[in-house]
């Protein structure tokens, strides 16, 4: 009764974000557990949207929580506290010297969206290029620099957004018989048409080091360096978007490390918060000495407070103090060890890319790779049903990809554990 009670409202009274709800209810999580309201556990391999690295209910968080919204919750936007300059030295002893400049907002679309206004102030112009399967959030700015999903429908999006082709190793045209790959040929090629459609006015341009909603497609060794060259030759800012592999999940603090690079502006988000709200823009001294000069102004009612502030300076700790990218990197080579082995024994997964544990499985229906989506969504329904909660992207001709993104804390057990239940699911929707 209170279960068909519960799916009366949530079916005709809440606003469809786009997808479907999944029929479980969930009604408690901690660590990589979830648990529903009819009793069954639910490993947790998205980390709920992403965010949740250190797993749900950490005890310090929970701690720091607990405190926080007793002593100092929220305050006036001019008002600075001490959790917002802690969280400010710790998040800046953890980057490249010179990326120096922070301010602290509650979700990826807002940092990304400050991020632009800081470029277009700075560099004068307003083109902002961005990747063909890309996710950088759903507002205004955010929104039409996203390619993945969420454009059809809203009329005109801003002027000026720029699109390059995505470095897709399994399906590009750039890869050859041989098995060689030239993403700098298709890169050069996208930078091509970037100087056919600008106006001359690029201020940015923006990627994810793994693009996750546009499935799992990680950026190639050195790639990050090339866009680095394309945007300096252009007058352009880089900036990475590290809502999902910031603070240890690809093996590196930051994902953009592995290619020796710093970008003008990094934005943080999910993982800094650890699955509370919690966001960052930050860049370097120069940009925002020119900008503060220019009168940027940008802020938020939630910006730099004190409680979720207090949250991101201990996921810092955490992050350092338990080697988070450690953890992320021997977990995640068992994990893609596992899925490889799978991979030997269901020819439908055609393709197992990612790093760390920011991992994800192509499903294709025969040799020619043609996209499995349905039978994905299938072994996926299954998975969920039988105790395993991950995620498939339903991007066209992208095949039904998984994204498996536990915490950084999951056990070794925990592993095994929905490894086997994938292996079962395989096997009951392929029977
Ligand atoms: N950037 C990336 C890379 C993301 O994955 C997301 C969320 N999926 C966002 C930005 C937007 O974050 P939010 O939903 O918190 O606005």
């Amino acid at each position: 009764q209170a279960e068909a009670e519960f799916w009366n409202t949530a079916n005709n009274k809440l606003i469809r974000y786009g997808g479907k709800w999944t029929h479980k209810i969930i009604v408690e999580a901690e660590g990589t557990v979830m648990k529903d309201i009819r009793g069954n556990r639910i490993l947790d391999w998205t980390s709920g949207q992403m965010s949740s690295l250190l797993g749900h209910a950490h005890p310090e968080i929970v701690a720091v929580v607990e405190q926080y919204v007793k002593q100092l919750d929220h305050v006036f936007s001019g008002m600075v506290t001490q959790p917002v300059v802690d969280l400010c030295d710790k998040l800046t002893a953890l980057l490249p010297r010179g990326l120096d400049r922070c301010m602290f907002l509650s979700t990826g679309s807002e940092t990304n969206e400050c991020a632009f206004k800081l470029a277009k102030m700075y560099t004068g112009g307003f083109e902002v290029v961005s990747f063909a399967a890309s996710y950088h959030g759903m507002t205004a700015g955010a929104g039409a620099a996203t390619f993945s999903v969420g454009r059809k429908g809203y009329g005109p999006q801003m002027a000026g957004n720029l699109v390059l082709p995505v470095p897709y190793a399994y399906r590009s045209p750039f890869r050859f018989p041989d098995g060689s790959y030239d993403w700098k040929s298709e890169l050069d090629y996208g930078w091509d048409l970037i100087d056919r459609q600008s106006v001359g006015a690029l201020a940015c341009c923006v990627v994810e080091p793994i693009l996750s909603t546009g499935g799992i497609i990680e950026l190639p060794e050195g790639y990050l360096k090339e866009l680095k060259r394309h945007c300096e030759k252009r007058g352009m800012l880089l900036i990475i978007d590290e809502a999902q592999t910031g603070m240890g999940r690809t093996g590196d603090m930051f994902a953009f490390e592995r290619d020796g690079v710093v970008p003008d502006i990094l934005t943080l988000s999910k993982t800094l918060g650890a699955g509370l709200p919690l966001g960052a823009t930050v860049c370097t001294q120069q940009i925002e000495e020119v900008c503060r000069e220019r009168g940027f102004f940008y802020y938020t009612t939630h910006l730099n407070d004190p409680l979720v502030c207090a949250v991101g300076a201990k996921v810092c700790d955490i992050a350092v103090e338990t080697d988070l990218p450690g953890q992320a990197a021997h977990k995640g080579k068992i994990l893609k060890d596992g899925l490889l082995q799978l991979q030997n024994k269901y020819p439908c997964i055609g393709d197992v890319r990612g790093r760390g544990l920011l991992l994800g499985i192509e499903i294709v229906l025969d040799e020619a790779k043609t996209p499995g989506d349905q039978l994905g969504s299938e072994i996926s329904a299954r998975c969920l049903e039988t105790g395993l909660s991950c995620n498939v992207v339903q991007l066209p001709g992208m095949g039904g990809t998984f994204r498996l993104a536990p915490p950084a804390t999951i056990s070794e057990e925990e592993i095994r554990e929905g490894l086997e239940i994938m292996d079962a699911a395989f096997a009951y929707c392929l029977a």
